[in-house]
């Protein structure tokens, strides 16, 4: 049930954590599980890996077209991950939002500063592993990324972790329920605040005073 009516705003949620931690899996489920919770899907430079589709896990194009979007200022943020370029674009982003949908956007720290940077509000949410060692573990499970690029990720990952301060709230990606069910709390609590109840509850208040 939504308390919301069509057309105010909806919320934006970023959310971060190093590669393999499992932010895809746990997103996926959340917008399944989440009436009006919708995925942003990044452009990416990087070649589609086995298994994804374009259009559906990424808008897969070339550097030259990345590029190109660069220039026109058509992203809301972008960075390059291990030597890839990866966006989201601001006006599939504006629809989404404008439409009273919300969306939840997985980027990595160097985004959602310009994002911060931008004066965007946002509800921020770094998701851990319970471990560096799980974290590799599956990295390695995936199968999708080649030792060098493996390597890379966990380096990143070194670095990436000391950012989890920088977000409102932090999630374990121990076991996928728990961390699904608390990022579905999050995103419970941040529906519920003030400023996004205040319609409804300015209507319901005014049947106090005829
Ligand atoms: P990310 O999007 O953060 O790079 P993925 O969602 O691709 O990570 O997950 C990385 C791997 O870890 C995948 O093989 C996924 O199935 C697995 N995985 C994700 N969450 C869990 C979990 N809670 N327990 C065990 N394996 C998990
Ligand atoms: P992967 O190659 O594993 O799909 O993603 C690698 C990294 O790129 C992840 O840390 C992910 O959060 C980040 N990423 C994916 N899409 C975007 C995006 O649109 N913007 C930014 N800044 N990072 C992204």
């Amino acid at each position: 049930m939504t308390q919301m009516t069509q057309k105010e705003r909806g919320l934006l949620f970023i959310i971060s954590a190093a590669s393999g931690t499992g932010k895809t899996t746990l997103v996926e489920r959340l917008v399944q599980i989440l009436p009006n919770l919708r995925m942003s899907r990044s452009y990416t430079s990087r070649p589609a890996r086995a298994g994804e589709r374009q259009g559906v896990d990424y808008n897969f194009v070339s550097r030259d077209q990345f590029d190109q979007m660069i220039a026109r200022g058509e992203f809301l943020e972008w960075a390059d991950v291990f030597g890839n370029l990866y966006g989201t674009s601001r006006v599939d982003t504006e629809r989404l939002l404008a439409s009273g949908q919300d969306v939840v956007l997985t980027i990595d720290v160097q985004g959602v500063f310009q994002v911060k940077a931008a004066g965007i509000d946002y509800t921020g949410i770094f998701v851990l592993p319970p471990s560096f060692e799980v974290l590799e573990r599956r990295l390695r499970g995936r199968s999708a990324d080649s030792e060098a690029s493996i390597q890379r990720r966990l380096q990143t990952a070194r670095r990436e972790v000391l950012h989890y301060a920088e977000y409102e709230f932090v999630v374990i990606n121990d076991q996928l329920e728990p961390a699904t069910v608390r990022l579905q709390e999050i995103i419970a609590a941040a529906r519920s605040r003030t400023p996004r109840m205040q319609p409804i509850a300015l209507k319901i208040i005014e049947s106090f005073h005829g």
